[in-house]
């Protein structure tokens, strides 16, 4: 297949929004994959502030930096993404060009844990005003499971919402495909 499938679309759009040297965030550490492919992305003289509720998954995105010796690049806070604006110190406000949120549950951990559309909201909120112009927020929803619909549909509709004035929102899924696959809302900051 020619056309991008969801995860390499996400990865280029984080690709043409952050340069070396620049400030990200990963809002759902998760395994670290996400992690690892920002920290690179930013360079030795960017920084990536991650989060996540969960210390497997904090555990789990240590782990995998210290392999790839990407560890002094990252700033893990175990905190939720909705403390974003808190966290993140103050000076680097308006400097962030990129962030991904890969929502939805632990890939080999507890189903239980998921995000919720209320946090997830609150987040892009403050990441709207915290990111420089032009700065992408990339969403990969999986709504295959209870709470991911419910979130889906949340996110739909607050992100259709979403003045054109301030953000130009884009949403990337095959349609045609069994098993709700994930797919991709993307906003960037006007
Ligand atoms: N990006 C990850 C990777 O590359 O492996 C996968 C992320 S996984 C699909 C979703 C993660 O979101 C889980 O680890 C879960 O603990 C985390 N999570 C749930 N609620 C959260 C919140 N409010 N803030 C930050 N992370 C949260």
């Amino acid at each position: 297949m020619k056309m991008d499938r969801i995860l390499p679309f996400a990865k280029t759009l984080l690709t043409k929004a952050i340069k070396p040297g620049e400030i990200v965030v990963d809002a759902t550490l998760g395994n670290g994959h996400d992690t690892v492919f920002l920290a690179k992305l930013v360079g030795e003289h960017g920084r990536v502030y991650g989060f996540d509720v969960q210390q497997e998954a904090i555990n789990a995105t240590q782990k995998r930096l210290t392999d790839h010796h990407l560890t002094d690049r990252v700033t893990i806070f175990h905190a939720g993404h909705e403390q974003v604006s808190v966290k993140i110190p103050i000076e680097e406000h308006g400097k962030i060009t990129g962030a991904i949120f890969n929502l939805g549950y632990l890939p080999g951990g507890d189903k239980n844990i998921v995000t919720h559309s209320e946090t997830t909201i609150v987040a892009i909120e403050q990441l709207l005003e915290i990111m420089s112009p032009e700065g992408i927020i990339v969403l990969v929803i999986y709504h295959g499971h209870e709470q991911g619909a419910v979130e889906r549909d949340d996110l739909i509709q607050y992100c259709q919402k979403l003045d054109q004035k301030t953000a130009h929102v884009l949403q990337y899924q095959f349609i045609n495909q069994q098993n709700k696959p994930p797919f991709i809302i993307a906003i960037e900051k006007r």
